[in-house]
């Protein structure tokens, strides 16, 4: 999906573009060279976005999606634009700072304000979004489409949760077993395989998958028509629906499992080169390839 540059209000505003159209607000992840790998600038720019279509009373429904050839290939872990030393303001939780902290200290002051924060943050929007993903959702894009309330794909979207690779447990917004079921949650993580847009629709992941060549138009039809309720009305449910959710024992789970996830980062710190046990994009995508190999491919 192509999108016209609006802003963000800061510099590096083009890593996220911003457009209303009528009553919906696209907020477009725009890395494209990178397949919109999450790195702080653009967790930064993402959150001045919902922020500018949570304040316009014209915007009743945001859309999110991503520029080029994938809606996202997940946090950025070897870019150049890689920037987990970047200090910036914490807006997701009241934490110090992880600039200039190190070991534990640092990794889980930062991953608690732009992962799992910045998620939580976002899936209390109170205005419906929907993730509209193509191509790769891998891993932290798989944490930004379930943040939304809804998700329509197309057809040839896939999605993963590899970093068990990494011998962590999951992706640190770890909604899996409420979003897939427990045994699918398993299944997915523990082959770190991808899954089809077809699948993750039979599993209840997704909303809709249509054509490629529609994803826009159906994207945009189901924004209008859902456009059409009351603005507090649909904050309400979605609060409502949300709150079950977290009686479900989703927000109490995260908690616990985020403990577990540092557990693994640290294990990995003590025993490995890094706290990604020396995995990085490439080693991951070779190692990928290697399973696909022995497994269904
Ligand atoms: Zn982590």
């Amino acid at each position: 999906m192509n999108s016209e540059t609006g802003g963000t209000g800061s510099e590096d505003s083009d890593v996220v573009l911003y457009e209303v159209r009528g009553s919906v607000a696209v907020v477009t992840m725009n890395r494209p060279e990178y397949r919109n790998a999450q790195n702080s600038v653009m967790t930064y720019a993402l959150d001045a976005a919902f922020v500018r279509a949570v304040e316009d009373d014209e915007v009743k429904v945001i859309l999110l999606n991503g520029n080029g050839r994938h809606f996202s290939a997940g946090h950025d872990i070897g870019t150049p634009g890689r920037d987990v030393d970047a200090e910036y303001e914490n807006r997701a939780v009241l934490w110090w700072d992880h600039v200039r902290k190190t070991g534990g200290d640092q990794r889980f002051a930062r991953e608690m304000e732009v992962y799992l924060g910045m998620c939580r943050r976002w899936r209390e929007i109170p205005k419906p979004t929907i993730a509209v993903v193509h191509g790769a959702c891998i891993a932290g894009g798989l944490m930004l489409s379930w943040v939304c309330d809804m998700i329509v794909a197309s057809e040839d979207a896939f999605f993963s949760d590899p970093v068990v690779r990494m011998g962590i447990p999951g992706v640190e917004y770890f909604a899996h077993p409420w979003v897939l079921g427990p045994r699918r949650a398993k299944e997915i993580l523990f082959t770190g395989q991808r899954f089809t847009a077809a699948e993750a629709l039979d599993w209840g992941m997704l909303n809709r998958v249509v054509p490629r060549e529609n994803l826009e138009s159906e994207a945009f039809a189901l924004a209008e028509q859902i456009a059409s309720m009351p603005s507090f009305g649909l904050a309400l449910t979605k609060k409502a629906v949300n709150q079950c959710e977290d009686l479900m024992g989703m927000r109490s789970g995260m908690d616990s499992v985020f403990g577990l996830h540092h557990f693994a980062h640290s294990h990995n710190a003590e025993v490995a080169s890094d706290s990604l046990g020396g995995m990085d994009a490439r080693s991951m995508k070779t190692s990928a390839e290697q399973a696909s190999n022995t497994g269904r491919g």
